[in-house]
């Protein structure tokens, strides 16, 4: 049987500082080497202060994947040599004595599918090495401490993967899950990380590192089953070892044999005392965190009748659940998800351009409700929508400038269609044989009208015509 687990690593990028001291966390656009300090640097006889607010993220992230979370927790030091890491030991947590990581025994449910997780645990983020050219036929290798120090949550499955495909369905949850918990923003380079441990019935685990992305990952899994799979029948033996993905062969290759955790020497980072976590705290946690992503699903079919497939694609996309959240109210609140979901998301399908649109909820609840009152055609309506993402102008200007104003006079409306049925007279001919065929003629108003014609009178005042 095929048993794949995750290794991932994710930066707290809401926070403010690193994990020891005050440098900043977000530390992307620096020059290199600016964002630092003696402590994310190891410099000798510096200390480190532990920041609460991470402690408080990594709670939060810890219950969202229904992890039970300790009374006290400690940090541990993992001592290994890497010109990334500056104090030759990185800081971390390990369940050594007892269960003192930030969370442990969560699960999350894919597609029906319960993965269970180990562990989540906070730790700090090494620096960050540039190679000239590929990591392995490069004479220089740059170092960038701006990174070091960055607060980490390292999140651990059980090898409860049976195949790729549920491990890229859990991925996409899972970042949704942090996007929507205010904790990280997942679509930012190197904010998530995931290393993958494989095993295929009666073989050792291969652990697969060095992946850039969750699509690569994808294939670097589909890879490594292959090659274990042609090994086993084969009648060669599946060796215990660490291989990495090459990003350009589209290959795993072998990096070392795995080390095993005693290698790392840890021991218990004298410098931070243990940390007693308050219930206090973790109730005021609770209450203050945000919706679930399935409880605003629920809520958005129970409350205002949008579709499954709307309310999917609404509750799992931040960016557009809150949109939705500050526009809508009881009477608008499904078009609004419509537009959102078939017209919106056309608009802004880049974080720059969700960062340069100029749309506003109040513009959302205007145009919905332009449409409800029957100012604008819906038709028409994603012209508005596009120039508003551009110019950030008001529906109301937009509807006059654009000379927009809803067709739905009766006796206007009816000179129109009279020229269409001149114009199309086999058209005509054929609608009053097959009435199925009259959308031809809905359509030739609607061109003529500019999309503005009222649809539903269109139709009507064209069947009355067409029966005399
Ligand atoms: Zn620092």
């Amino acid at each position: 049987m095929t048993k794949i687990g995750l290794e991932i690593h994710c930066q707290l990028t809401k926070l403010e500082s690193k994990l020891f001291c005050s440098c900043k966390a977000d530390y992307r656009g620096f020059e290199p080497n600016t964002n630092i300090c003696p402590v994310c640097v190891g410099l000798p006889g510096s200390l480190p202060r532990l920041n609460k607010k991470a402690i408080e993220k990594a709670t939060v992230i810890a219950m969202a994947l229904n992890c039970q979370t300790p009374p006290k927790i400690a940090f541990f030091r993992k001592n290994y040599f890497y010109p990334d890491l500056p104090k030759n030991f990185q800081i971390t947590q390990l369940n050594i004595y007892g269960p003192t990581s930030i969370g442990q025994e969560g699960k999350i449910s894919v597609e029906g599918k319960e993965i269970r997780i180990r562990r989540i645990q906070l730790e700090e983020d090494p620096g960050r090495l540039i190679y000239e050219g590929s990591s392995e036929r490069t004479q220089i290798t740059l170092v960038d401490y701006n990174r070091a120090g960055t607060p980490l949550v390292e999140i651990v499955t059980e090898p409860d993967f049976e195949n790729p495909k549920q491990v890229r369905l859990f991925l996409n949850i899972l970042s949704d899950l942090l996007e929507n918990l205010g904790v990280s923003d997942p679509s930012l380079e190197g904010a998530m990380r995931a290393d993958a441990n494989v095993s295929i019935e009666g073989g050792s685990k291969v652990e697969i590192k060095n992946i850039n992305s969750f699509y690569d990952l994808e294939k670097a899994l589909h890879f490594e089953l292959t090659r274990q799979q042609s090994l086993a029948e084969r009648k060669i033996e599946i060796i215990q070892e660490t291989r990495h993905w090459d990003d350009k062969r589209k290959i795993t290759i072998s990096a070392r044999s795995k080390e095993e955790e005693e290698d790392y020497r840890y021991f218990l980072e004298g410098d931070i005392p243990w940390v007693v976590i308050d219930p206090q705290i973790i109730s005021r946690l609770k209450k203050d965190m945000p919706e679930s992503i399935s409880s605003k699903r629920e809520r958005y079919i129970k409350d205002f009748g949008i579709s499954s497939q709307v309310a999917d694609v609404l509750s799992s996309d931040k960016f557009y659940s809150d949109l939705f959240e500050q526009a809508h109210d009881q009477k608008n609140a499904k078009e609004i998800a419509n537009f959102i979901t078939t017209d919106l998301m056309g608009f802004v399908d880049t974080k720059e351009k969700r960062k340069e649109s100029k749309l506003t909820a109040k513009h959302l609840a205007d145009l919905a409700n332009a449409i409800i009152e029957n100012k604008i055609t819906r038709n028409s309506s994603k012209n508005v929508l596009q120039t508003i993402v551009k110019s950030g102008k008001s529906v109301s200007q937009l509807i006059s400038e654009l000379d927009l104003g809803h067709v739905s006079d009766e006796v206007e409306l009816s000179k129109v269609i009279d020229e269409v049925l001149k114009d199309e007279s086999k058209a005509v001919e054929e609608a009053k044989q097959k009435p199925e065929t009259i959308n031809y003629l809905v359509g030739k108003v609607m061109k003529k009208t500019k999309g503005k014609a009222d649809a539903t009178l269109t139709l009507n005042l064209l069947k009355k015509k067409l029966s005399k």
